[in-house]
């Protein structure tokens, strides 16, 4: 089982290299060394190095150390302070090999480093080994913020979602939606259709919901069972007004035949609450949404009601 997923994920995508190195000759050597395994791109010093990878995140680093401008080392550091770019493992490639140099790369947070003149086949053999680290890392990460079944995030990750959402709303004054959703009659469909078609629609309610979304920010969880939350920044009461109407009419628009429902369709209830301004604690938000789900569910389902 770990065998294939460790074979399946090393295989399943080309790693991405960064290569920062202000001398041409030297760049050449490095991204040839390694070009042929993985995408490879190269910067020319420290600050590009920092604005390349928060644009687009590299799975790895190889960065030289005495460039014009910042140092490598003052890059890395850089990195390393950043939540977006933190988990990026920095190589560096030194021209010195005392201890105090070499400590000196550790304490910039560097996984490793290499001393000029080394060689490719070393060079290679190291890469290779944090990229396989790296790479089983991300996926291990994925894995235990999905859900299994619908392959859309957990709740575990709704969890710290949401409460990072709502120190980053209060932060900036900004308010932040919540959405509770619960499928209508699911017991009834399951006793009609069968477990695994219950199953095969939860996976067809998940995958509505995700492709509802355009804002990279919003965020769709399973919350357990039939339940599903989304969280959606700096969305205000119009706003999750729309959304949550939206939501409820692409469910019933998919038309998936429901026996056991007096609607004779799949439809949804959905619960809004608003943190507005970071004034409601996420528990409290939660528990807002319940009601409000509860209240959908009693004024007849098929219905979003918020506050
Ligand atoms: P309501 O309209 O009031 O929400 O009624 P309901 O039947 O949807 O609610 P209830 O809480 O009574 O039942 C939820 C059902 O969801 C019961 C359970 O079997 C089903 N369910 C929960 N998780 C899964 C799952 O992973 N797969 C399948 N197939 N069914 C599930
Ligand atoms: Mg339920
Ligand atoms: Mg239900």
């Amino acid at each position: 089982m770990i065998d294939t997923l460790v074979n399946q994920t090393l295989s399943s995508r080309k790693a991405v290299v960064l290569v920062v190195e202000d001398d041409p000759i030297s760049a050449i050597i490095s991204t040839q060394a390694l070009a042929d395994i993985y995408i490879t791109h190269h910067v020319s010093d420290g600050r590009a190095a920092v604005a390349f990878c928060e644009a687009t995140p590299p799975d790895l680093v190889l960065m030289d150390i005495n460039m014009p401008g910042i140092s490598g080392l003052e890059a890395c550091d850089i990195l390393k302070r950043n939540v977006a770019t933190k988990d990026i493992p920095v190589m560096f490639i030194t021209a010195a090999s005392d201890p105090q140099s070499e400590d000196e790369c550790w304490d910039a947070g560097c996984v490793d480093f290499i001393s000029k003149p080394f060689s490719v086949k070393t060079l290679r053999h190291r890469v290779n080994s944090h990229l396989s680290v790296k790479i089983l890392t991300d996926e291990l990460k994925r894995l235990a913020t999905s859900d299994g079944l619908t392959n859309i995030r957990n709740r575990r990750f709704f969890d710290e979602f949401f409460l990072a959402q709502s120190k980053l709303a209060a932060r900036n004054q900004e308010p932040l939606g919540l959405l509770m959703i619960d499928i209508d009659f699911f017991k009834q469909y399951n006793d009609t259709y069968g477990h695994i078609k219950g199953d095969e629609c939860l996976k067809i309610v998940a995958e509505a919901l995700t492709q509802a979304f355009v804002r990279p920010t919003d965020c769709v969880a399973r919350y357990g069972g039939e339940e599903f939350v989304v969280v959606l920044p700096n969305t205000d009461k119009k706003g999750l007004k729309h959304v949550g109407e939206h939501l409820i009419d692409i469910i019933r628009s998919l038309k998936l035949a429901h026996a056991g429902s007096p609607l004779k369709t799949l439809t949804i209830s959905m619960g809004g609450a608003l943190v507005e301004q970071g004034s409601l604690k996420t528990e409290e938000a939660i528990a807002q949404a319940d009601k409000h789900l509860y209240a959908a569910k009693q004024g007849g389902r098929n219905r979003f009601i918020m506050a």
